[in-house]
């Protein structure tokens, strides 16, 4: 219906989610910032394939989607992604897709499980299955502002599969941001400690730790 689009842009036009200009969700300069490419960095045994280098542009699309659940900062993190595993040649596995879940306070806040309906999304656009089958089984601070080890800590043994949960098949850890990989770390031991196969991870941003 474009007269209710044309009404909706008079009123709500879309702004750049970097530098709030009237025009489109990321405008050419923020683009900069946020121009998907594909960077491979290790995290312990785990190879964490990503899109984008963290900056100030990054964080406030990611703060967009994950805060403000606004469909235009989602969208540019379902490409990152997408544009990951396009470039990342997992064709010769049997990949699932395993979201890196947010903590209950998180969902509750935000009203949604943040990275399962990225991951879901990512999904249907490329045809490799989801399978969340992962959950938090503790109480985690909020990551920001912590260094490594205290990250370290933070997460250690935070995760586990669950209950009924039993992912088969090459499983590739989906989350927005790496930074210290003490998230993906835990994510990894939870599910290889009991015998399943990761492959992967393959998240949207790569940051540089607080050391
Ligand atoms: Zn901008």
């Amino acid at each position: 219906m474009p007269t209710i689009n044309a009404l909706s842009q008079l009123l709500f036009p879309t702004r750049c989610f970097g530098c709030q200009t009237i025009g489109l969700s990321i405008c050419s300069t923020c683009r900069i910032q946020w121009h998907p490419h594909y960077y491979l960095t290790h995290i312990s045994q785990v190879s964490v394939h990503s899109a984008v280098i963290y900056s100030p542009t990054a964080s406030k699309i990611l703060l967009a989607a994950k805060e403000r659940g606004l469909k235009g900062a989602d969208d540019l993190v379902i490409d990152a992604i997408v544009h990951v595993l396009s470039q990342a040649n997992f064709d010769k596995h049997n990949i699932r897709l395993v979201p890196i879940p947010s903590s209950q306070s998180a969902r509750r806040r935000r009203g949604r499980s943040f990275i399962v309906d990225v991951a879901s999304s990512v999904s249907a656009q490329t045809s490799f299955p989801l399978s969340d089958s992962l959950e938090l089984v503790r109480k985690v601070r909020d990551q920001s502002g912590l260094h490594a080890s205290a990250r370290a800590r933070n997460m250690q043994s935070a995760f586990a599969i669950k209950a009924g949960a039993y992912p088969r098949g090459d499983l590739i850890l989906i989350d927005d941001v790496v930074t210290t990989g003490a998230t993906l770390r835990d994510a990894a031991r939870a599910l290889t400690s009991q015998g399943f196969q990761v492959l992967a991870s393959v998240t949207a941003c790569v940051a540089q730790p607080l050391r």
